[in-house]
């Protein structure tokens, strides 16, 4: 098991917990060195900060840009950002209120079917009402009774194709990237093999993001299965890009994985934390 966690969220996107919350579970499940990537928002790293050092773990400041690659939607996290930085704060801020807007095209396609009150219900559970998302949309839809989990709800709603959907224009990547990096930390391509893209089209955006200066892929995650642990060692290995591992952690039930659950790194792939100074004392396994 890793004690290094690269990838979460808290109340202050959708996640469930509060940050200081998550950093406590974290930590209770034997995680060492956890980043908060909360989406397009940096609001949480103050409170998470405080709580991990109370913890005695170390918090890499993070976040998890939504960017539009393609036509199509792609995360890319930054790790070791500096949230005061003024084009990355400007960046989040706008890509926040493109959220506000959307969400308010989401409610109409789902008054289109008769689904009425999402957006009031969708805000109603965003803890931040800054950063509204479809998994509040979710939440809401799940209440109603429409699904079981928020899992079965996307297979019928808020995803293409089906209602509630809307496309959107978030960041360009390359746009993402200079701002994680300008601010002093490294970009990481999130949860490649979520993206249900064809051979060729995956290479195409792993080349992408390596010229535009994405540094690291996440080969460990919480959506990815063992085979792709092992694919996506193979891509670094290929695009000589760092290795980085992240539960995506949301809230119990809705993950794919806990805190503190991550299996190590395969074999020969090189950590995106290999030259940090936060690792002293955390790569050991945890007792
Ligand atoms: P948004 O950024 O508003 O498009 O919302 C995306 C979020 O919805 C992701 O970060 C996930 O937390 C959640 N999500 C997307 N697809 C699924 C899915 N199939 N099952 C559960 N949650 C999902
Ligand atoms: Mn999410
Ligand atoms: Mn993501
Ligand atoms: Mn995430």
């Amino acid at each position: 098991m890793s004690p290094i966690d690269l990838h979460s969220h808290s109340s202050i996107s959708d996640g469930l917990f509060t940050p200081a919350e998550l950093v406590g579970r974290a930590a209770a499940h034997g995680v060492r060195m956890l980043a908060l990537t909360d989406h397009d928002d940096t609001a949480g790293l103050d409170e998470a900060r405080k709580a991990a050092a109370a913890a005695g773990i170390e918090l890499i400041d993070g976040v998890e840009i939504s960017v539009t690659w393609n036509k199509r939607s792609v995360h890319v996290v930054g790790l070791r950002i500096d949230p005061a930085h003024r084009a990355l704060r400007d960046g989040l801020a706008s890509i926040r209120a493109g959220r506000g807007e959307r969400a308010r095209r989401i409610a109409a396609e789902l008054d289109q079917v008769g689904i009425s009150g999402s957006l009031e219900g969708a805000y109603a559970l965003a803890a931040n009402p800054n950063l509204v998302s479809r998994t509040h949309f979710a939440r809401y839809l799940v209440g109603k009774g429409l699904a079981k989990d928020n899992r079965a709800l996307f297979k019928k709603f808020l995803v293409k194709g089906k209602p509630g959907y809307v496309s959107h224009q978030w960041a360009v990547m390359a746009d993402a990237i200079d701002w994680i990096r300008g601010s002093g930390g490294v970009a990481v391509l999130a949860h490649p093999g979520r993206y249900d893209l064809g051979r060729s089209n995956l290479n195409a955006l792993i080349a992408d993001f390596k010229d535009a200066g994405g540094e690291a892929i996440e080969v460990v995650t919480g959506s990815h299965t063992p085979d792709q642990f092992a694919q996506f060692a193979r891509y670094a290995k290929e695009f000589d890009l760092l290795s980085s591992c992240g539960s995506d952690f949301h809230g119990p039930g809705e993950s794919y994985m806990d805190l503190g659950r991550l299996p190590e790194l395969p074999f020969g792939c090189k950590p995106v934390w290999h030259d940090w100074p936060e690792i002293n004392g955390c790569d050991s396994p945890a007792a």
